[in-house]
């Protein structure tokens, strides 16, 4: 397939009937959807509508190109629901920062991607009540990741232009890419805006795009990033002390992706390598790092001790202490589901709550609110605070020596769905292991597709200092271009 740049200049210079290739996309998707469950709602009405305004005015960056949509970003009139029952039936009356910078950019959204309920999840396994699973692009019997599974896989099997809008938290962007073997870009914290996003963790949310290349995920994000007033954290540069750029224009996160990388030093996480990472993902790490070595970067083995240690526990436990505060408002009364109004305040809420919430919702609502008690906040949620900023300080001090980290994305291969039936909670929770520290430190980082073992995807993952993402995605483009 020819590069979605060349792509948006066939559409904006008028050679592409978008309306009729608009109808072609749109007629596959149902059967496509049938297969893998990637899409929660099909925006019909709102793909025709985008693609005759392009039809008749064919400009902007993302001209023709046809997006999918992460179920937790609201986009207006198409029912978001983050994949929970609880939210069915409701329709924003208003779009996300996001959606209305993609829009105006010419994009065609086509509907909204399944993900586990809320985000909670690393294999879109716990998609809410009476939602289909979305399914590996490679083998359907396996998982594809997540919690942006429906993004990724939608991705991964696109014969036509598209990239899709996730969200990652503690790694949702990563994982499903990983699985699906598809480039997932998690920007550094505030500088997408998350305005219209349904909150997990507030302090951890970040949306970003997941696409078939490096290139793609650089287009998208040179779109959605920058500073948006409705989002009070939200990068402001010109607030910035850091001044990487003048901040009040955006970049082109395209313009320099093909730069050699010579010269720029790579560290090797070495505790990424450890125990309880599959022998055959390691192998592929270490032949990247060869390849990187092999255009001139300077490899080097570094160790991080305390977010290979600690970023798992304390991201679990700030998640979860965000997510039940989050979640209160779902309470039958404002969004999505009602049932007839019997009973006090709380016996309403609780019918509501307990009907419609799935598994892992509830027990990371019991979880929270437990340790956001009085007596236990400061030895949880407060420690795991002050544990964060540790865990940054260290990535801090490693950034001044090397420009970027590279360690592999997942663990292990795309599980089974039989396999992950008999993880226990705190294994589902370990498969974060390798995302969860960039994530918790608000740090961009990027999967990769690294080969196939198995006839599945590898990925192995870049991080990069905040709002190093022009750098990352250089070196990324770099890996990209002789993987496997
Ligand atoms: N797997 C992690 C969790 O369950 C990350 C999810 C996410 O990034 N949304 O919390």
């Amino acid at each position: 397939m020819k590069s979605t740049i060349e792509y948006i200049e066939r559409v904006s210079n008028g050679s592409v009937d978008i309306k009729k290739e608009t109808e072609e996309v749109l007629s596959n998707l149902d059967s496509l959807n049938d297969k893998y469950h990637y899409l929660g709602a099909i925006s019909t009405g709102l793909a025709r509508e985008l693609s005759n305004n392009v039809s008749i005015k064919p400009k902007g960056r993302l001209a023709g190109v046809y997006v999918s949509v992460k179920d937790c970003i609201a986009v207006k009139g198409v029912e978001t629901r983050s994949s929970s029952r609880i939210l069915s039936g409701y329709k924003p009356v208003f779009n996300a920062t996001v959606i209305n910078k993609i829009i105006s950019e010419g994009a065609i959204i086509i509907g909204k991607t399944t993900q586990d309920e809320f985000g909670f999840g690393s294999f879109s396994t716990n998609t809410g009540i009476g939602i289909k699973q979305p399914v590996n692009p490679f083998d359907i019997q396996r998982a594809a990741g997540g919690s942006s599974g429906g993004s990724a896989g939608m991705a991964q099997v696109a014969d036509f232009p598209h990239i899709s809008l996730g969200e990652s938290t503690g790694g949702s962007i990563a994982s499903p890419a990983s699985f699906c073997g598809v480039v997932g870009l998690t920007p550094t914290y505030g500088l997408v805006s998350r305005y219209g996003l349904l909150d997990y963790a507030n302090s951890m949310d970040k949306i970003g795009p997941i696409g078939k290349t490096v290139e793609d995920c650089a287009l998208m994000l040179s779109i959605i990033a920058g500073h948006d007033e409705k989002d009070s954290t939200s990068y402001n540069p010109a607030n910035s002390k850091e001044k990487s750029d003048d901040g009040s224009k955006n970049i082109d996160y395209t313009k320099n992706i093909d730069r050699p990388i010579s010269g720029m030093k790579i560290g090797i996480v070495k505790e990424s390598l450890g125990e309880g990472v599959d022998e055959s993902i390691k192998n592929k790490v270490n032949e990247c790092a060869s390849d990187l070595k092999a255009q001139g970067a300077i490899i080097e083995e570094i160790s991080l001790a305390v977010p290979s240690e600690y970023a798992l526990p304390s991201y679990y436990i700030i998640a979860v202490c965000e997510a039940s505060t989050n979640l209160a408002k779902y309470c039958g009364m404002r969004y999505g589901k009602h049932e007839s109004l019997k009973g006090n305040f709380n016996e309403y809420f609780t019918k509501v709550r307990s009907k419609h919430f799935g598994q892992e919702a509830k027990r990371r609502i019991i979880l929270g609110t437990f340790a956001r008690m009085a007596g236990f906040r400061d030895a949880y949620y407060l420690k795991a605070l002050k544990v964060r900023t540790v865990i940054i300080n260290e990535y801090k001090k490693a950034f001044k020596n090397v420009d970027a980290l590279l360690t592999p994305t997942m663990p292990v291969l795309p599980p089974r769905f039989d396999e992950i039936k008999n993880l226990s909670v705190l294994q589902n929770y370990m498969m974060d292991v390798l995302t969860v520290g960039p994530n918790l430190a608000g740090l961009p980082h990027i999967n990769i597709p690294y080969g196939m073992i198995d006839g599945l995807p590898v990925g192995v993952m870049l991080s990069g200092d905040h709002f190093c993402e022009e750098k990352l995605l250089n070196v990324a483009f770099n890996i990209e271009k002789n993987a496997p």
